[in-house]
């Protein structure tokens, strides 16, 4: 199977700090894999995807990445999307002015996809799937709930045709129905077109559903486990505290924080 996506020693951080976010960061997706990635608070995982998407304010110092063959890191944003890597963010921004039809239709003929692809009757017909009737013809994510927006979201990655696409918390904001909607949906465009995923989660519900080629555990900017679905159940029942113990890094400040907080809790007194 081909490497679609291949990250090499990134180290990356925001242009008004010093401090590295990703250290030394390494990741290889081929073609059609499903890829989970959890970590803590904090870890890093939402930077990565602004620093794949090229967001300005993140500023890359060292590695390399690539994606569908191409050095990644020196194209502008628009061109990464029309590579074919798209990304649902995990706080999905609203676009006063801008029309849902009309996103769709741009990022079509960015994409080369015939408009029919984003036709009136496929957008109602998946609109309808995922809950979303009455509320597709307007402007992108305005006035919608967490949950609706995390739905909106994946209405598009399943017409826009993405080789590559990463989902930054998707499951978060969604009730139980909404996850298994959006998991479904997900999975169904893997089988039908041979996507591959990112899946940045805190859950393990979502991957009930869309089976992991791979998972990783990302600890304070790298990651320091790789393995199959036993990952995230091993972090859904016992945490991070052995990763982090694994990474070589103190327990989190979290667990600290949470030492002193009971040593005053009257209920010990
Ligand atoms: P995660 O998604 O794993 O929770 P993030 O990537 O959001 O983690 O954040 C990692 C660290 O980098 C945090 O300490 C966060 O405060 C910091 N960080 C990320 N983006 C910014 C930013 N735009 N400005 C300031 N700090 C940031
Ligand atoms: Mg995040």
């Amino acid at each position: 199977m081909s490497d679609l996506l291949v990250i090499r020693g990134l180290r990356a951080g925001i242009e008004t700090s010093e401090k590295d976010i990703l250290r030394d960061f390494n990741l290889v997706v081929g073609a059609g894999e499903v890829h989970a990635l959890m970590g803590p608070n904090g870890s890093g995982k939402s930077t990565l995807t602004h620093v794949l998407t090229g967001r300005r304010e993140y500023k890359v110092k060292a590695g390399e990445v690539f994606f569908a063959g191409q050095d990644l890191l020196c194209l502008p944003v628009y061109e990464r999307a029309r590579l074919g890597l798209l990304t649902a963010f995990q706080y999905p921004v609203e676009l006063a002015g801008v029309e849902l039809d009309d996103l769709l239709a741009e990022a079509a003929r960015g994409r080369g996809l015939p408009l029919s692809h984003v036709s009136r009757e496929r957008v109602e017909s998946l609109g309808k799937r995922l809950g979303l009737a009455g509320k597709l013809h307007r402007p992108v994510n305005v006035g919608a709930s967490g949950g609706e927006k995390k739905r909106l979201e994946t209405l598009q990655l399943s017409l826009l045709d993405p080789k590559l696409v990463v989902l930054d918390e998707i499951d978060s904001g969604l009730d139980v129905d909404g996850i298994e909607d959006v998991a479904r949906e997900i999975l169904r465009t893997v089988r039908e077109t041979g996507m591959s995923v990112l899946i940045i989660t805190h859950y393990a519900r979502i991957l009930e559903y869309i089976p992991v080629t791979k998972a990783h555990i990302m600890i304070n900017g790298r990651i320091v486990a790789s393995g199959g679905a036993e990952l995230v159940h091993q972090v859904e029942e016992d945490g991070y505290d052995a990763f982090r113990a694994e990474a070589g890094e103190e327990a989190g400040q979290e667990k600290n924080d949470a030492v002193v907080a009971n040593g005053r809790d009257p209920f010990l007194l």
